[in-house]
């Protein structure tokens, strides 16, 4: 880690990315995301993958990470431009009450040296990752409501036997109207699939030597077979220094759980993520295929049985998690409490896609309610101050600083990403898609939440297809949209948020011809190109 011990997150950004640019970001260069099943890429999860060019891999396997499209996404960084595709920073930053978003988190992991390197180097310039999250395919036994077909195959099996879903309109809809046939793995076995074979001779040549963490995702990492090709390597390697981890919703078939907790052995610095942001029932609905008591007795077996050096608990932040987040929390404190403050580590991970989920759109009275029971939550830890049994407080400083965030964005963020569509699209989207959730899954939205989303949920007024419409497949009205838009932040222009473009936050920079939006202190600086302003 970079960030000295007397410095606090805004310090650093001034002292190490600010210098660089305003807009810098180090995972552009030493993080990526790489599905390697249909070969698309990213730099952190954020921004929506691309296609990686499988021509590019027969003479440089390292192009699985350095793409054409991530090194132009560089070179606009060190240009003090924010590129579109990572406006799940650009959101956070807008709301203007010094917010950290993910791009301090994520710089701060590298080195100083590292870091000054990046600013140096040709935009280019091929980069040996540091940080690496892979898929190998997408098989997965959740079908989670946020999810979608592009990375669960119980989703997949959801579209074939009930069809696309109907009667959505916003830029959501993409996710439900077909089986994402585009991110089918390439080849039969992982021998025929040319990024798979990549990855393994670019491991051999050299990344295994520089990666100082490799985290597995998935579909659910448990069932793909490359993943266990990994601990092997672990087995023949036992001093390895490079941190494994995975993603994993820790609710498989036992044999696997057992399998888990045995070669958890091999690896010195073994990490999982696991994902969840409510309680019982509430998970259960939202995370289709959860069983939470099973997930938390995993928790605690994984915990006393296996080599876990931390559990990290990713909570998507959807709109209908609000109803138990708090509750969830303190369960999670309660783990803490048992087996120490990083088992588990909470991070805040605000859902953008699909809109209609997001909590952003949910009516004032909603967000109010939760925002404020947010804040009595969190001041009453904060001032209980209460430590694990090595001394160290059960709530770090990062994780306060998280939910701190998700209190300021349903206090201020309007829309969940650029490209939203309109309030009554996104209302009757919501009600749309859990109508049909429901009868699709076996569940039932009005008797699992609370009033105050009953109502919400009962006042939408829009087009529902019937029980038995959407069991036989055939409709007498679908109001939907078939292409598949909704518009992600791909293109490579600049970007500015809905806030800023509102004025009522201090939005001092420029929109360049191109759509950038180049930032005051660039504009201050006098380094910016000319024709950009
Ligand atoms: S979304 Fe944020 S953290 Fe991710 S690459 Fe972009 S700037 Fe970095």
């Amino acid at each position: 880690m970079t960030r000295k011990a007397t410095e606090d997150y805004l310090e650093f950004k001034k002292r190490m990315i600010d210098s660089i640019s305003p807009t810098y970001c180090a995972a552009k260069w030493y993080n990526a995301t790489i599905w390697l099943g249909h070969g698309q890429s990213t730099s952190c999860h954020h921004p929506p993958a691309h296609h990686i060019d499988v021509k590019e891999l027969e003479n440089n396997p390292s192009a699985i990470h350095n793409t054409k499209h991530k090194k132009k996404m560089r070179k606009m960084m060190l240009e003090g431009v924010r590129p579109n595709e990572c406006e799940y920073c650009w959101k956070v930053e807008d709301i203007g009450r010094d917010n950290i978003s993910d791009r301090v988190y994520k710089t701060e992991i590298f080195k100083d040296e590292d870091i000054i390197a990046t600013s140096k180097m040709d935009w280019q310039e091929d980069v040996m990752l540091k940080t690496l999250e892979i898929s190998f395919d997408r098989t997965c036994n959740f079908a989670c409501s946020y999810c979608n077909p592009g990375f669960s195959t119980t989703w997949v099996k959801d579209i074939k036997k009930f069809g696309p879903y109907v009667n959505i309109q916003s830029d959501g809809r993409g996710h439900f109207i077909d089986d994402a046939p585009f991110a089918k793995s390439v080849g039969k076995t992982d021998e025929e699939n040319p990024y798979i074979q990549a990855f393994w001779r670019w491991w051999d040549e050299g990344l295994k030597d520089n990666l100082e963490e490799i985290r597995i995702t998935g579909g659910e990492p448990l069932m793909a077979g490359s993943v266990w090709k990994l601990f092997d390597w672990y087995k023949d390697n036992p001093n390895s220094k490079l941190r494994f981890a995975m993603n994993s919703n820790l609710v498989p078939k036992n044999e696997l759980m057992d399998k888990l907790i045995k070669v958890s052995h091999y690896v010195p610095q073994f990490e999982v993520y696991t994902s969840n942001e409510s309680l019982g029932e509430h998970s259960e609905y939202i995370r289709d295929g959860m069983v939470y008591t099973q997930w938390k007795s995993n928790i605690e077996r994984l915990i006393t049985e296996g080599n876990l050096k931390k559990l990290h608990m990713m909570m998507t932040i959807n709109s209908l998690c609000l109803a138990s987040i708090t509750e969830f929390m303190d369960d999670m404190l309660d783990l803490k409490r048992k087996h120490g403050s990083e088992y588990p580590i909470m991070t805040l991970n605000i859902l953008r896609f699909p809109s209609f989920q997001s909590a952003a759109i949910l009516p004032e009275n909603i967000k109010t309610f939760y925002k404020e029971k947010l804040e009595t939550w969190l001041k009453y830890n904060m001032e209980k101050n209460e430590l694990d049994c090595k001394g160290i407080p059960l709530l770090s400083h990062m994780e306060q600083a998280h939910i701190q965030r998700l209190i300021d964005y349903l206090d201020v963020i309007k829309t969940p990403h650029k490209q939203t569509s309109e309030r009554t699209k996104l209302y009757n989207d919501f009600k749309n898609f859990y109508h049909q959730y429901d009868i699709r899954r076996g569940k039932k939205f009005v008797k699992t939440f609370p009033e105050i989303f009953v109502k919400w949920f009962d006042s939408i007024i829009a087009v529902i297809p019937s029980e038995e419409e959407i069991t036989s497949k055939v409709y007498v009205i679908d109001t939907g949209l078939k292409d598949r838009s909704g518009k992600h932040s791909t293109e490579e222009g600049g970007y500015i948020s809905d806030e800023l473009l509102d004025s009522s936050l201090d939005g001092s920079g420029l929109v360049d011809e191109e759509g950038g939006y180049i930032s005051s202190e660039i504009l201050n600086s006098g380094t910016v190109d000319e024709g950009k302003t």
